[in-house]
């Protein structure tokens, strides 16, 4: 603008002066046209520097005003408000920004209040659980735990909420078992573990069993609404007890019945073959043969009862904890011959031949092997192979040398064979491959499988129907 003015006023002058600049009549003309140029250059002047200080700052303010406003509401202050008037422009802006900052409140303290009342639903819903329950982030921090976990663990809820589980455990040894649990549950590549084994706790001034269920939960990130798995997916855990208290006492309740029933049932079957042998005596008169088939039939159930009763004692035994091993050095070679000589009558019977295979230089270990225990477990697998195999069949009973530190016994029948898929419940108990029509109370290789695991070692099958059975003991040396 200023420039304007300057290249205006010059113009004036060139017209005035173009006539003659010299004449003396165009001077006064000359003067008060060099004055006005003066003062309007200097107005013009002025205002220029006028408009370049103030106008900025009249512009960039409210701008910056407007933008820190902007910027404490995506910190989520909330409360912030905007008070730019004057013009109608600014009035709007300042207007529409408190509004918006003013429904913006509005949802965040509703949407937190809603948040507030689901975490209180959700622990009520956690407490009325009457099994304890407690949940750790991925750092084990404690995230919730209900008033029946704090009592067993003897924690109040202000020592336990967001504490990590950790450092609490340093006391705690019920939360120290429970942690190292866990941390073994997680190499399980199954994300579900059960501990099988009962946890003792000493709780509500009672022994109580608990049963622990590890679980652990991937948190997926969420993209676009499908959850994937990402590299900075993280775990939480949840440990839950189940009291098992009451099935524990009726286990033991029933365990000692059997055992009980068992040992009164011996002396009466011990008394009857007793009698049986009496009978038998030619001394005392002689039987006819309806009379020895009798006996004879006598004194076949009178075996299988007193076979069932040792059975149930044995595992009496285990249930109970009480299986006491009396460990001494024996050579392999010792426990299959027992194993055949109590087999030998039951063999002949069904001509069943059992050969024997050995190292013939006798290379191989010695156990150090609760022999009597051992022995019944070669004995009831021999005594499986001839049951199940048909008449005038092989069996094979023998023992090699498997590496340095073990030793591997073994039966083999070449009978009808075990169906894979009942591999792992044939060592469960009373279990018996449907359709087995040969008697047997389903005990014999649970007690087999309990007699050798407490010996450290493994009981396993290999059998496919059709091709024959073989049943293997490893025992390290
Ligand atoms: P029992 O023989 O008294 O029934 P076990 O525990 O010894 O009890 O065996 C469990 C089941 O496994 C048997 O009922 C039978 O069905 C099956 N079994 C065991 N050994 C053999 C074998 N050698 N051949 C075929 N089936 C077998």
């Amino acid at each position: 603008m200023t420039f304007a003015l300057v290249v205006v006023s010059v113009i004036n002058v060139q017209i005035l002066t173009a006539t003659d600049p010299r004449s003396p009549a165009a001077e006064p003309g000359m003067e008060r046209a060099l004055l006005w140029i003066t003062m309007l250059g200097c107005i013009c002047i002025f205002t220029g520097i006028s408009i370049w200080l103030f106008f900025p700052a009249s512009v960039t303010r409210p701008i910056k005003e407007l933008l820190d406003a902007i910027q404490d509401i995506a910190a989520q202050k909330y409360d912030r408000r905007l008070g730019l008037y004057g013009t109608k422009e600014f009035d709007d802006v300042s207007r529409n920004f408190n509004t918006m900052a003013e429904q913006l409140a509005a949802y965040h303290a509703s949407s937190l209040s809603e948040l507030m009342a689901a975490n209180e639903n959700m622990e009520i819903l956690i407490n009325s659980i009457t099994e304890p329950i407690i949940a750790l982030d991925a750092s084990y921090r404690i995230l919730f735990i209900n008033d029946v976990a704090l009592s067993v663990l003897s924690i109040s809820r202000h020592e336990a909420i967001s504490r990590p589980a950790r450092q609490l455990a340093l006391d705690n040894d019920l939360l120290r078992r429970l942690i190292r649990g866990l941390e073994q549950s997680k190499d399980n590549v199954d994300k579900k573990v059960y501990d099988n084994a009962p946890l003792k706790i000493y709780a509500n001034d009672k022994e109580s069993y608990f049963q622990v269920k590890y679980i652990s939960i991937d948190h997926m990130k969420v993209t676009d609404n499908n959850a994937v798995s990402s590299p900075d997916a993280h775990t939480n855990h949840m440990i839950m007890l189940k009291n098992v208290t009451e099935f524990k006492e009726r286990d033991s309740a029933k365990t000692t019945f059997i055992s009980t029933i068992s040992h009164e049932l011996k002396t009466p079957l011990a008394a009857i073959k007793m009698s049986l042998q009496l009978l038998e005596d030619s001394r005392i008169g002689k039987l006819n043969k309806e009379q020895s088939e009798l006996a004879e039939d006598i004194k076949q159930n009178s075996d299988r009862l007193l076979n069932i009763t040792s059975e149930l004692l044995n595992m009496t035994q285990v249930e109970s904890g009480k299986l006491q091993l009396k460990p001494r050095i024996t050579k392999p070679i010792e426990l299959i011959d027992y194993a055949i000589k109590a087999n030998r009558v039951q063999a002949d019977k069904f001509n069943i031949s059992i050969e024997v295979d050995y190292p013939e230089d006798n290379r191989i270990s010695k156990l150090f092997v609760d022999s009597e225990k051992i022995a019944w477990v070669l004995t009831n697998l021999l005594s499986n192979a001839i049951r199940y195999s048909p008449d005038h069949a092989r069996v094979i009973v023998g023992a090699r040398q498997q590496d340095e530190t073990h030793v591997e016994m073994y039966v083999r029948d070449f009978g009808k064979g075990i169906d894979p898929r009942y591999h792992e419940s044939i060592f469960e108990h009373y279990f018996r491959v449907p359709g087995t029509k040969v008697q047997g109370s389903g005990l014999g290789l649970s007690i087999s499988k309990d007699f050798v695991e407490a010996h450290g070692g493994t009981l396993t099958v290999d059998s496919q129907i059709g091709s024959g059975s073989v049943f293997t003991v490893r025992i390290r040396v």
